[in-house]
């Protein structure tokens, strides 16, 4: 077998089936692996199981790619993709076939596929007889060599196989309730057991994260480490990741792959951070922690026994948050283009332009969740046509608007102080001289500026917007509402 490739640090690795995007569960085994290598000073390898060629696509490949790289998830070295190995998954397969660690099996699907329904029918587990274990080896071979189609077995040594988990503890399986499981098919191709070994030896990986969905995959791998003289790695499962309602997280709880939460206007920063504490905790009550944080307090003692429940709530906060500490510049490379797009700013704005885009992204941020948010959110900063929503509409623009928001105009027209101090005192005093609360102006101002009933405090948005658009914006509201419901 071929030895490890280094005796001495931590190797990790990450090894994804190419059949689909990269979900958030990869995404989340990718990153414990991450944290695990980088905190120990190791390395991260990748490796692509393409080994079945009809759901493996270079599409699937491209996605998974593509979803670590957003992520800032960084491999180290060249990626090895498992259908290339074939040479040394059959080196393995006829090494354990020579020691007498593996088998030949003429057992034909018909007889297998009868036995199966039958210990379905006395409802027990089907484990294979081992008929073919009684043939002599060397007349095996000469009704293999004679092309009689057989796969290979992996023969269960008697006992117990256990492990100390990284995150279990303690694991026992009775031998007597692993089959003799195939390695290499009758098509002569390996099947997933063979492969991750054979390949995690010759990668030298020493320590494995991965979902628990493969704690039975284990004591069966251990075999095959034991039998090919190669010293095992370390495993750690990971709890799976259940929905709100508890059940294992697919598309239907709107968890969609990696890329895709990007084309939401998620931060890859928050997603992260957010796929780091789902399942692990530091321990502490802290959310918020950067790249470098993760790595430095990531262990496997932090991984939670129970199944972690994906909260799309909290990601959508933890996004805010991130948003909202961002450099405003940064926040403006994320938007750019879509506001080029929607004529809000030229190509090459220059200052004051660009300063006052990034006082606009500076202020509206606060308020929003995703980045897909801040467009909408700053529409109103530009001269454009405002949409009004109707139902702000209808609840801010009562009787009487339009003279109260009239009186302001004019007042605003007269005033040289464009403060937001100075501002707010005008409107405030101006209410007080008509006899009604501020809120009575507040409201309906909103919806002329921002078409909208939330926005940041008025004052500060005025005082952004500036004179000339913001009595622009009074005039178009008055013109189109002025006349509805008795103003
Ligand atoms: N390719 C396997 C999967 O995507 C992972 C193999 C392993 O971690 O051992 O589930």
């Amino acid at each position: 077998m071929t030895g490890r490739l280094s005796e001495k640090i931590p190797v990790m690795r990450f090894a994804p089936s190419p059949t689909g995007y990269l979900h958030l569960g990869g995404a989340r085994t990718a990153l414990f692996n991450y944290l695990l290598a980088r905190k120990l000073g190791g390395r991260f390898l990748l490796r692509v199981e393409d080994t079945d060629r009809r759901r493996s696509t270079p599409e699937a490949v491209g996605a998974i790619l593509d979803g670590l790289s957003w992520l800032g998830i960084e491999w180290d070295g060249e990626i090895v993709f498992q259908s290339r190995g074939l040479e040394r998954h059959l080196m393995a397969a006829h090494a354990l076939l020579e020691k007498g660690a593996a088998y030949r099996c003429f057992c034909t699907p018909e007889r297998l596929e009868k036995q199966t329904e039958l210990a379905r029918l006395h409802k027990k587990p089907y484990i294979y007889d081992r008929t073919c274990l009684a043939l002599d080896p060397a007349a095996a071979a000469e009704r293999a060599a004679a092309g009689e189609p057989h796969v290979l077995r992996f023969r269960i040594p008697p006992g117990e196989t256990a492990f100390r988990d990284g995150v279990h503890g303690e694991v026992r399986f009775d031998n007597k309730e692993l089959e003799d499981f195939v390695i290499l098919r009758s098509d002569g191709t390996p099947t997933y057991q063979l492969a991750v070994v054979a390949d995690d030896i010759y990668m030298g990986i020493t320590h494995i994260i991965r979902g628990d969905d493969h704690i039975s995959n284990t004591p069966k791998q251990l075999l095959l480490y034991r039998a090919l003289e190669a010293e095992a790695p370390e495993f750690a499962h990971v709890p799976l990741i259940l929905g709100p309602d508890k059940k294992r997280l697919s598309k239907r709880h709107g968890a969609t792959g990696l890329v895709e939460y990007r084309e939401q206007g998620f931060l890859s920063q928050a997603v992260f951070n957010f796929l780091a504490l789902l399942g692990w905790s530091p321990g502490e009550d802290r959310e918020i922690l950067e790249r470098r944080e993760l790595v430095n307090l990531f262990s496997l003692g932090g991984i939670n026994k129970r199944n972690a429940v994906f909260d799309q709530t909290k990601l959508l906060w933890m996004n805010g948050q991130y948003l909202s500490r961002m450099a405003a510049g940064e926040v403006l490379d994320l938007v750019k283009e879509e506001f080029l797009a929607a004529g809000l700013i030229a190509e090459n704005s220059a200052p004051p332009e660009k300063d006052y885009l990034l006082r606009v992204l500076d202020l509206v941020r606060q308020r929003c969740r995703l980045t897909s948010d801040l467009l909408p959110r700053s529409r109103y900063f530009f001269p454009v046509e405002l949409e009004y929503d109707q139902a702000a509409v209808d609840k801010h623009w009562k009787p009487g608007a339009a003279g109260l928001l009239s009186a302001l105009a004019d007042e605003l027209q007269k005033t040289t102080d464009w403060s937001e101090n100075s501002l707010e005192e005008l409107l405030r005093t101006l209410a007080e001289k008509l006899h009604v609360s501020a809120g009575k102006l507040i409201h309906p101002l909103r919806v002329a500026l921002t078409g909208m009933d939330v926005s940041p405090g008025i004052f500060e948005v005025m005082a952004l917007m500036g004179r000339d658009l913001v009595l622009d914006r009074l005039g178009a509201a008055l013109e189109r509402f002025e006349g509805i419901r008795g103003n």
